[in-house]
């Protein structure tokens, strides 16, 4: 049975939910995204991946944090409106952002205007690419690879306005919840959280 409005709710608001500390940095998420959507084999070319953050303790010992990241699929995406040929789209149904490839024609005016880095340009396709939740899989009845190949449980996948949800509960029980470079106004769809355990 397909994800996309399984109770018949036309109104979804698909979200990802990121429990931050309990990302280990294994790459599986990168490694399964790469393989199921055939994004180009170099390192600029990326549906998802998980950044390295080094920082420092209280005791000057170097500690390391992992983020992952991927298309916030925003609520108020600029990659949409720069877009001449309305090849960047938004789903009004579920809110996920897509490029339809026949109509991209590879200006990459939105590659420029997302804040993020979330999209490439794929020359065997003649089109920007990016993550699309992937919407194949959930028209199976799929969660996203990404989510499916997480050992650490740290990516969770559903829909914010179903209180049932296991990422509505999520949210509603989270003692943090942050979004990346809120200041830019874009409303994203990716939440990082942490959690009582
Ligand atoms: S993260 Fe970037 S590509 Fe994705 S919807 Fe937001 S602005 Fe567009
Ligand atoms: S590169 Fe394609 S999707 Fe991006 S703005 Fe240009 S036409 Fe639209």
């Amino acid at each position: 049975m397909s994800i996309i409005n399984k109770k018949g709710n036309k109104n979804q608001n698909l979200a990802m939910v990121i429990v931050g500390d309990r990302c280990i940095g294994c790459d599986a998420c990168y490694a399964a995204c790469k393989t199921d959507w055939d994004v180009l084999p170099v390192k600029e070319a990326y549906r998802t991946k998980v950044w390295d953050i080094e920082g420092e303790d209280n005791f000057g010992n170097p500690t390391i944090r992992f983020l992952p990241v991927l298309c916030n699929h925003c609520d108020n995406p600029p990659c949409v409106d720069v877009c001449p040929t309305g090849a960047s789209f938004k789903r009004d149904e579920d809110g996920i952002v897509l490029v339809n490839s026949d109509m991209c024609i590879g200006c990459k005016a939105c590659m420029v205007a997302c804040p993020y880095d979330a999209r490439y340009y794929d020359e065997t396709k003649a089109s920007v690419d990016k993550c699309t939740f992937c919407l194949p899989r959930l028209n199976n009845g799929l969660e996203p690879a990404c989510v499916v190949t997480c050992v650490g449980e740290s990516r969770n996948f559903g829909d914010l306005n179903d209180p049932d949800s296991n990422v509505a509960k999520m949210m509603k029980n989270a003692t943090s919840i942050t979004r990346l470079k809120e200041d830019k106004g874009t409303l994203p769809n990716v939440y990082y959280i942490t959690i009582n355990y």
